[in-house]
């Protein structure tokens, strides 16, 4: 990506075929798909990359099993295709785990769900709706071609135990043993947006879009204000787009019909992260019963355990939701039920909120019931607005956004982000660590950056300083932080903290006073050429920024 200050000097002023509006999963794949297919795009992200529900999400590319329940079937089927491409298209990061479903002697094993495994399973292979004669022509007609997971299959007490011992003291009897998949969600955008400015996009965060021009009635470019300088901009352009989630029913042109806005409803949902010594799942995922025919999970993420998630209705700001106390006890009520075991607020190292952009269609029902379904609205000035949907699906949403521009301009530029790499895979063990660097900060930095690792890695080796972990005893390495105001955009702690590294949610208790996160600002400051008296504020301005309380 560029440096901000370029990316200003490149947008300010200038006209472009599209601007997008949002830095989320959706905003960063419209600019991707918009730039591969020969279109000049600016993005323009109101605070940080990915700030908005797509780093508060549960981290998982998957099929949803739990749509099936409500014969979601076109969105699970689309989800699953996607998970697929996913992992195909970003190996070092959308990785398959296992998914655990146990059962106890007081309890027969389900037998409904294990009809909906069956149907998850054939709904994940390549081969559903395509003809004989589609398969031949596909590039291979192998389906491992695709990766394609395991089919979901029973396994028995002593398989079930070995991979999660934890379960040992509720003596359970079997379990079902299906496959989705995990992501880290912050990187999956950033790599997005790379890609993309490997195709000429032009991407600014710190740039709120505070009116979208319509000279003429038609939307042809939009007026942000820069947070730094407090300036506002116009920048033209031909085509409009809106992936502000949540905040979608904000942006609006001058006159607009109501209809073609989409009217957002949220819904908030609560994750909590423990130490693995209070509660671990091993390397597979477990699903938990929480009460009233519903389930939470407790899966692997980054070393900790990951618990989620809520779903409810929600009033609250959405700029800034926060763990709810209720939804918190719910869920540390549920995994203690389940894992026979005693874990309180104290022993969390972790928590979050997002919120979710489901549409509010008049449908009655609660939010867990409501489609996940995207929509793409259009207003008469031109605008279109994206909303809806899913991390998992945000290739599709972006397709069909961009599948609109070209055919009302009558353009012929197929799709290509089915075939685009995102970011280049390395294995841990072709990477060379510097003294000090330890084999888990190889391997987390493969993961989170694939061939892009190296630049860490060279910057580690060339100041020792840079090696040294941001936490102690974490694999996150304080090059990092170089590399994140350097090459990423970062501009604060925060930004570091929680959404180039992921330590504000699994280290936040280390993460607590000012003088903690001080190696951050400073090397921070190094790089954006901050004054003693601006790191130490930046510093200070980090613990009412930790998403956790306390
Ligand atoms: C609790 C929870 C768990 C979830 N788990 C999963 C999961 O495991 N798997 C899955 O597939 N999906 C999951 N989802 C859904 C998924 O996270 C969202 O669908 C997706 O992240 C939405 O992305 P987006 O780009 O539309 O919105 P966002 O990520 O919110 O991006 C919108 C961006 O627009 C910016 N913006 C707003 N106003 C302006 C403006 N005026 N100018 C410029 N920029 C602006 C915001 O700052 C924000 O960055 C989950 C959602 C929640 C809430």
């Amino acid at each position: 990506m560029l440096t901000r200050a370029a990316a200003l000097e490149e947008i300010a002023g200038k006209r472009f075929e599209v601007v997008v509006i949002g830095g989320g999963i959706v905003g960063a794949g419209v600019a991707l798909d918009a730039a591969s297919r020969g279109y000049s795009v600016a993005l323009l992200e109101r605070d940080d990359y990915a700030v908005g529900t797509s780093s508060r999400s549960s981290k998982m590319i998957h099929g949803g099993l739990r749509y099936l329940q409500n014969f979601d079937l076109g969105l699970v089927r689309e989800a699953l295709l996607e998970r697929q491409l996913m992992v195909q298209l970003a190996p070092h990061l959308v990785y398959p785990t296992p998914f655990l479903v146990p059962s106890f002697a007081e309890e027969r094993r389900d037998r409904k769900l294990g009809l909906g495994l069956n149907m998850y399973d054939v709904m994940a292979t390549t081969r559903v709706g395509r003809s004989r004669r589609e398969m031949r022509s596909s590039k291979q007609e192998d389906e491992d071609f695709y990766w394609s997971p395991d089919r979901h299959r029973t396994i028995d007490r002593d398989e079930l135990l070995e991979l999660v011992p934890a379960l040992e003291p509720r003596d359970p009897t079997d379990a079902y043993l299906f496959y989705d998949c995990q992501t880290d969600d912050v990187r999956l955008v950033l790599t997005i947006l790379g890609e993309a400015a490997r195709f000429g996009a032009v991407s600014l965060n710190g740039a709120e879009v505070t009116e979208v021009l319509t000279p003429g009635g038609r939307a042809a470019g939009v007026a942000f204000v820069e947070s730094e300088s407090g300036e506002r901009f116009e920048v033209e352009a031909e085509n409009v787009i809106n992936a502000t989630g949540v905040w979608a029913d904000r942006i609006r042109p001058e006159v607009v019909e109501e209809e073609d806005m989409p009217r957002i409803s949220p819904s908030r949902g609560t994750h909590l992260l423990v130490d693995r010594d209070d509660l671990s799942t091993g390397s597979a995922a477990c699903i938990v019963p929480a009460g009233e025919s519903r389930h939470i999970f407790a899966l692997p993420w980054y070393g900790r355990t990951l618990v989620g998630t809520t779903d409810n209705d929600y009033e609250g700001d959405i700029d800034r939701p926060e763990p709810g106390a209720e939804d918190t006890e719910y869920l540390l009520d549920a995994v203690n039920a389940f894992f026979g075991i005693e874990l309180s607020d104290s022993d969390l190292v972790g928590a979050y909120a997002g919120v979710r952009p489901l549409i509010a269609t008049g449908d009655p029902r609660k939010s867990v019931d409501i489609s996940r379904k995207a929509e793409l609205y259009e207003t008469s000035s031109g605008m279109l607005t994206i909303t809806g949907g899913k991390l998992t699906t945000w290739r599709r949403m972006a397709k069909q956004t961009v599948d609109r521009l070209v055919e009302r301009e009558g353009r012929e530029a197929p799709c290509h982000t089915a075939e685009i790499p995102l970011g280049m895979e390395a294995r841990a063990g072709d990477l060379e660590a510097p003294d000090g660097v330890g084999e888990d900060s190889v391997s987390q930095l493969a993961f989170r950056y694939g061939h892009a690792s190296r630049a860490v890695l060279d910057l580690a080796r060339s100041d020792p300083e840079l090696a040294r972990p941001i936490v102690p005893g974490r694999p996150d390495l304080l090059a990092e932080v170089a590399i994140a105001a350097r090459l990423e955009q970062a501009r604060s702690v925060a930004d570091v903290l929680l959404r180039r590294t992921r330590l504000g949610l699994l280290a936040a208790p280390q993460l607590r006073d000012a003088d903690a996160v001080r190696p951050v600002a400073e090397v921070l400051g190094d790089e954006l050429g901050w004054s003693r008296r601006q790191v130490k504020r930046e510093a200070e301005a980090w613990p009412g920024r930790s998403p956790v309380a306390g």
